[in-house]
C-alpha cells in the first residue's frame, strides 16, 4: 500500500471526498464520504446518511455510485473511478464490483470489516467477472484523524450512567 502510487489528481478527488465526510460529521454522522470521478471530474458524491435515513445501506459509496449513474445516464461505471475516505465495507465493494468501476482508492483502512484489503479483498477478487483496481492510503492521515476525532467525542458524550460496554 504506497502513496507514492497516487497522483496530484488523486489527491484532489480525496479532498472532495474529504469534504463530504466533513459533512456527515457536521450531520451527527460517522464522518465517510465519496466521490465518483471521470477524468478529472467528479460524477457523483456521497456521504454516510444511516442515523438521518434510519437505512442501513446509506452509506457514502452507494449516494455516489447512484448519482454517478444519473448523471452518466447508465450503471456500467467502467470509465470510472471511485475515491472514499474509509475502505470499504462489503456491499460497497461489491457495488464497485456490480457498477464495473475501473478503479477504487480509499484513505483509512477498516480491519474489522474493509472488505477492499483488510477482511476480503471483493474489488480484485479473480473469481468475479470483474476486476477493480484498489488501493488504500489516500491521504489516509486526514481521513483516520476525521473518523477517531468522531468516535472520541461519542464516547466523551455517553451519560456516566450508561451500562458498562464490553470492550474487546
Ligand atoms: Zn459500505
Amino acid at each position: 500500500m504506497g502513496g507514492g502510487r497516487f497522483t496530484d489528481a488523486d489527491r484532489a478527488m480525496m479532498a472532495e471526498a474529504i469534504r463530504e465526510a466533513r459533512l456527515a460529521l457536521d450531520a451527527g454522522e460517522v464522518p465517510v464520504g465519496a466521490v465518483v470521478a471521470r477524468g478529472g471530474e467528479v460524477v457523483g458524491r456521497g456521504r454516510n446518511r444511516r442515523e438521518a435515513s434510519g437505512d442501513p445501506t446509506a452509506h457514502a459509496e452507494i449516494e455516489a455510485i447512484r448519482g454517478a449513474a444519473v448523471a452518466i445516464g447508465g450503471w456500467r461505471l467502467s470509465d470510472c473511478a471511485l475515491y472514499v475516505t474509509m475502505e470499504p465495507c462489503a456491499m460497497c465493494a461489491g457495488a464497485a464490483v456490480a457498477a464495473r468501476l475501473s478503479r477504487l482508492a480509499y484513505g483509512a483502512r477498516d480491519a474489522r470489516s474493509g472488505c477492499a484489503g483488510s477482511v476480503y479483498r471483493i474489488p480484485e477478487d479473480p473469481a468475479f467477472n470483474h476486476f477493480c483496481l484498489c488501493d488504500g492510503g489516500l491521504l489516509a492521515d486526514e481521513c483516520e484523524a476525521l473518523l477517531k476525532g468522531f468516535f472520541a467525542s461519542e464516547r466523551g458524550a455517553a451519560p456516566p450512567c450508561d451500562p458498562p460496554v464490553e470492550t474487546r
